[in-house]
């Protein structure tokens, strides 16, 4: 049985938004499960990570995509990542090292 079926079984209302996004909400309206928007899978609530502006507060895509991009983020921008965190180490540097001057000449 597909997920699908399990919650239409279980008497979770079925509703759909534009663009083929459907979710399901309990009796209260909360969202208790809703497609991911990268892997356009239907998934439960616990699936996607809270947030608070979120439809359903939920993140728009599950955990598993979620994971996925982090991890693609850092490979494929990997010398980026460094090349930011040095700039911002030598910037803090500079800085603390201009006011120690000024201390100092007081
Ligand atoms: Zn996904």
């Amino acid at each position: 049985m597909s997920l699908r079926e399990e919650l239409l079984a279980q008497e979770y209302d079925e509703r759909t938004k534009p663009r083929g996004f459907v979710y399901f909400t309990d009796a209260d309206g909360q969202v208790v499960a809703k497609t991911c928007r990268k892997c356009r899978e239907l998934k439960q609530a616990e699936n996607y990570h809270y947030k608070s502006d979120g439809f359903g507060q939920l993140g728009p895509y599950c955990k598993v995509c979620v994971s996925d991009r982090d991890r693609e983020y850092y490979v494929t921008n990997r010398e980026r990542v460094k090349r930011v965190k040095n700039a911002y180490y030598h910037r803090k540097r500079s800085k603390q090292l201009s006011l120690n001057l000024f201390r100092n000449s007081e």
